[in-house]
């Protein structure tokens, strides 16, 4: 376990298009450090399955493959990171996904945050190969991959037995519309970054454990 400077409060935000192993080094990487996981994509997902009203709204777009409107994200994501557990740092996954929503998180982060942005870079070919093959767990949220790291049993959750599916979002043609989304609403984010000085861009295709070891050095630095 890596320990935290605790007069600071540290923010990890990671940037990368759909398929880029954010959610696989998310979880490396607050196991490690004992941070939270906020994964709005995750929130949103969980929203769907309890029929809530930002659920409700939120479906439609997700289905799509668009991003769901700033309004909703920014209030949920503001509440959950204002949750007492969140006090000596969280890892964001997903969030920022445009201009606005990273000026906004600018804007409520009080001074003494120390911030790091990591952008995971990836080819085409591998992002289809990675989403095509993902296989989710809707219980547990565990990921398998058809190809990469198949479940013993076909279709079996191998963490908690559940029902392993496709996320409606991981078909091809949605896919395809994720990606555009993400060049022009994400991408930009990197200059953002960029200016701030606070970026760090990671070979995403590199052995995830050398990835996150990589994360964790920078984090901790
Ligand atoms: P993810 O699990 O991060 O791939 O997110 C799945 C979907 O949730 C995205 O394609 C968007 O429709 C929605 N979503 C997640 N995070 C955000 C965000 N920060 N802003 C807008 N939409 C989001």
């Amino acid at each position: 376990m890596i320990e935290l400077d605790s007069n600071e409060q540290h923010v990890v935000i990671l940037l990368g298009p759909p398929g880029s192993g954010k959610g696989t080094q998310a979880k490396r990487i607050t196991q490690e450090l004992h941070i939270p996981h906020i994964s709005t994509g995750d929130i949103l997902r969980e929203n769907i399955k309890q029929k809530t009203e930002l659920g409700k709204k939120a479906k439609e777009f997700m289905n799509a493959g668009r991003l769901v409107p700033d309004a909703l994200v920014l209030d949920m994501l503001f509440e959950r990171v204002s949750r007492v557990d969140c006090k000596t740092g969280y890892l964001l996954d997903g969030f920022p996904r445009t201009i606005p929503q990273a000026e906004a998180l600018d804007q409520f982060l009080k001074d003494n945050v120390h911030l790091v942005a990591i952008n995971l870079t990836v080819s085409d070919d591998v992002i289809i190969k990675r989403i095509s093959g993902r296989l989710s767990c809707p219980s547990c949220g565990h990921v398998h991959n058809r190809y990469l790291s198949p479940p013993k049993k076909p279709g079996v959750c191998e963490k908690c037995g559940g029902g392993l599916m496709q996320r409606p979002d991981d078909h091809p043609e949605v896919v395809q519309e994720r990606l555009q989304v993400y060049l022009k609403q994400t991408a930009p984010l990197i200059e953002f970054y960029t200016k701030k000085g606070v970026i760090h861009t990671i070979d995403g295709e590199k052995d995830a454990f050398d990835v996150s070891d990589l994360i964790l050095s920078l984090i901790a630095r």
